[in-house]
């Protein structure tokens, strides 16, 4: 019997698999797609354990077979990291991370890389019932790259199962995609989210909002600053200081990514206010901070927490299409000097 009790959330996608591996249905090529963080890699690794183990519950995290999984050391677990840094899978191992830290998403997996995995494919697996290659993010694939794989799954090799996962299902080829089978992840209800051992005094509810559902979104969350940016950004609008507003965002902001989450955050926030001025302030996320909230909108007029949300719409298409933190600090201090 297969249960993936380890694994939150996801129940549709846990049940048709149990049934693929219980009847040894498992296909050649799987993508699985969807948000970040929300446990695509890690479903694939138990998926890899439960089909090797040798108990009568699988996976059982016992035996030497799924010992090594778990440890990313089993010679039948192929990971594809981007070719940068060279000691990516010798840190998967070390901080037992699928995805370690010093993973950078931007890096290619060249097709040199493809051709060396694809003389691996060459050898029968070296001790399990079968091979699992995972690329834990298929869109590092670059087009090259994709191409020279296209033939392998086109004609894969026996005994071996792809997964390709991706948080961007846009920038895998078609010709790979029609190749394989899709499996869509989506963020967790909040009943699931909620099971998960965060470690923190912040609400839960707030951090399911601004994670969308993905425990791996709201992990990274909580090491970020932008949970404390929270009381700078109110406190300015409070004194209508818009350069106390840019400096805190400016030291607290580290990369990109962090100024999509930002902007995210500073929608919650937003529209909180605009729930305390109409006296809804039950509806209100930010539930830690609400006293400051009603505060604040005692003080802000409707106009003004109106533009508040209209600029922060406008900073979120001025930043998924220049990507450039400094105009979009410009656009929302804007709101500042109605
Ligand atoms: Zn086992």
């Amino acid at each position: 019997m297969v249960k993936f009790d380890s694994v939150i959330g996801h129940n549709r996608i846990k049940n048709y698999f149990s049934r693929l591996i219980e009847e040894d249905l498992l296909a050649p090529t799987y993508l699985f797609y969807g948000p970040e963080g929300v446990g695509k890699s890690s479903f694939a690794l138990e998926i890899a354990k439960a089909y090797n183990c040798e108990a009568d519950v699988k996976p059982c995290d016992e035996c030497p077979s799924c010992k090594k999984f778990s440890k990313l050391i089993h010679p039948d677990l192929l990971i594809v990291y981007p070719s940068k840094p060279e000691n990516l899978r010798s840190l998967a191992i070390e901080q037992g991370k699928l995805k370690p830290d010093g993973f950078d998403p931007t890096k290619n997996i060249t097709i040199d890389q493809v051709r060396e995995l694809q003389a691996e494919l060459t050898r029968p697996p070296f001790m399990a019932k079968k091979r699992f290659v995972l690329f834990i993010n298929a869109d590092n694939l670059n087009v090259e790259a994709q191409n020279a794989l296209l033939k392998t799954l086109e004609e894969p090799p026996e005994n071996s199962t792809f997964f390709l996962i991706t948080s961007n299902i846009g920038k895998i080829l078609p010709t790979i995609r029609s190749r394989s089978r899709l499996i869509k992840f989506s963020g967790l209800k909040f009943e699931e989210f909620k099971t998960y051992p965060f470690r923190t005094t912040y609400p839960i509810t707030l951090l399911y909002r601004l994670s969308e559902g993905s425990i791996g979104k709201a992990l990274k969350l909580l090491e970020t600053e932008l949970m404390p940016l929270r009381i700078d950004i109110l406190n300015s609008l409070l004194e209508r200081d818009p350069d106390a507003f840019m400096n805190a965002v400016r030291s607290r902001i580290l990369n990109r990514d962090e100024a999509q989450d930002f902007l995210k955050m500073y929608m919650t926030l937003s529209r909180d206010l605009l729930l305390a001025k109409t006296g809804c302030e039950n509806l209100i996320s930010n539930v830690d901070l609400k006293t400051l909230i009603k505060t604040a909108a005692r003080k802000l007029s409707y106009r003004e927490i109106e533009t508040l949300i209209f600029t922060g719409y406008e900073a979120e298409k001025y930043l998924s299409r220049y990507m450039n933190l400094e105009s979009v600090l410009t656009i929302l201090a804007g709101s500042f000097t109605l």
